[in-house]
C-alpha cells in the first residue's frame, strides 16, 4: 500500500482552502511531479488563472490513477465537487439542458483537482452569457514532421492578418505540440457569426498558401501543413484554458508568451508545473500584462 500523505491547505493560508488527499500520488510518472505538486502549482497559479477561466463553462480531463492511465474528459457535474464548483444550465443541440460545471474561485479549481483534474477547457463564452461568445481561438495544429518553426511562423502570419483587420491577437504555447492565437472580443455577435467568422478567415489562409495551411479537418489533406483549427469557436467546442497544466509527459502548462519572444522558443511546452513562480513574476512583466485581453468587436468580414 502507496503511503499516503494528507494535507491540507490551512485557512489563512492563502488562496484555497481544500483538503488535497493522496499529496504523495505520482500523476507525471516521467517526470515523478505529484498530485500534491499538482495541487500546489494551481494554488499558485489560481489568481492569474481565474482571470481566463472564471465564469467559463468549463470541461476537465481528469487522471484519477495519473496521465499514464485512463482520462477522461468530464463535460457534465457528476455531484461530487463540492459547493465551490458551480453549475450553468445548458441547452445542447438536441435541446435537452444539462448542467455544465464553471468555478469563480481558487476553491473550486482545487476542488477539481482533488477529483483528479489534470486540464481545464473552457468555451469560448461566460456562463451569465451562454449565447455570446467573447474569445476567438485559432489552433494551430503542426502535422507530424513540421517544425516548431513552422508553427511560429504560422502564428505570425495570422497575428498580421488579424491586426489588418483591426484585431489585437494574443500567442499561448499549448504544452503540446502547436500555438493557440487567440483574439478577445467584445460581446454582441452570436455563435454562428463567430463560427463563421473563424472558417472564412481560416479558410482564406489556406487558399492564399495551400502548401502551407489547411483549413478541414481531414488528416489526409494536411500531409506537410498546419491546420488551423477554427473549429474551436462553434458553441459548446473549448479550449485549454491559459495555465492549465497538461496531461502530458513531464507536465507542461499552457503558457502565455509575448508575440516577441516567441521568436526564441523552440518547443510548445516550454513551461511546466514546477514553474508557477517563475509564471508569475512574467504575467506582471511589461510584456504580458494584459495578456488576453483587449475590448474589441467582431469586425465584418
Ligand atoms: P496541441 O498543441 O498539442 O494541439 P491542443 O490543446 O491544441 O494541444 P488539440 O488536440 O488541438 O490540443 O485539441 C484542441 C482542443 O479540443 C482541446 O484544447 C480541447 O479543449 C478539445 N478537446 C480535446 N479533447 C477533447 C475531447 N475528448 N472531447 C472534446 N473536446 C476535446
Ligand atoms: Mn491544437
Ligand atoms: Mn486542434
Amino acid at each position: 500500500v502507496t503511503p499516503e500523505r494528507v494535507a491540507s491547505i490551512e485557512e489563512d493560508d492563502p488562496p484555497a482552502k481544500v483538503k488535497i488527499t493522496s499529496r504523495a500520488r505520482v500523476v507525471f510518472p516521467e517526470s515523478g511531479q505529484t498530485k500534491g505538486d499538482l495541487a500546489d502549482y494551481y494554488a499558485e497559479i489560481a489568481p492569474l488563472m481565474l482571470t481566463h477561466l472564471a465564469r467559463r463553462p468549463v470541461s476537465l480531463v481528469r487522471c484519477p490513477q495519473g496521465r499514464a492511465k485512463k482520462c477522461f474528459f468530464q463535460k457534465h457535474d457528476s455531484g461530487s465537487f463540492g459547493e465551490s464548483v458551480h453549475h450553468v444550465s445548458i441547452a445542447e443541440k438536441t435541446g435537452k439542458k444539462q448542467p455544465y460545471l464553471y468555478v469563480d474561485s481558487a476553491e473550486g479549481l482545487l476542488s477539481c483537482v482533488q477529483m483528479g483534474s489534470i486540464e481545464f477547457h473552457g468555451w469560448g463564452c461566460h456562463e451569465d452569457a451562454v449565447e455570446q461568445p467573447d474569445r476567438m481561438i485559432f489552433d494551430l495544429d503542426p502535422d507530424e514532421g513540421l517544425d516548431f518553426a513552422d508553427v511560429k511562423r504560422a502564428a505570425r502570419d495570422l497575428q498580421k492578418h488579424l491586426a489588418d483587420m483591426g484585431l489585437v491577437s494574443f500567442a499561448m504555447l499549448t504544452g503540446g505540440k502547436g500555438v493557440h492565437v487567440i483574439v478577445p472580443l467584445r460581446r454582441g455577435h452570436d455563435w454562428d457569426t463567430h463560427k463563421d467568422f473563424a472558417r472564412r478567415f481560416a479558410e482564406a489562409l489556406s487558399a492564399a498558401e495551400p502548401d502551407r495551411f489547411v483549413a478541414t479537418m481531414s488528416k489526409a489533406k494536411r500531409k506537410g501543413k498546419i491546420f488551423i483549427d477554427w473549429l474551436r469557436n462553434q458553441r459548446g467546442a473549448t479550449a485549454v484554458v491559459p495555465y492549465s497544466a497538461r496531461a502530458r509527459e513531464g507536465a507542461p502548462v499552457a503558457a502565455p508568451i509575448t508575440w516577441a519572444e516567441l521568436k526564441d522558443l523552440e518547443t510548445a511546452a516550454t513551461f511546466t508545473i514546477s514553474d508557477a513562480k517563475e509564471l508569475v513574476k512574467r504575467a506582471a512583466s511589461t510584456g504580458l500584462q494584459g495578456w488576453g485581453f483587449a475590448d474589441q468587436p467582431l469586425p465584418e468580414l
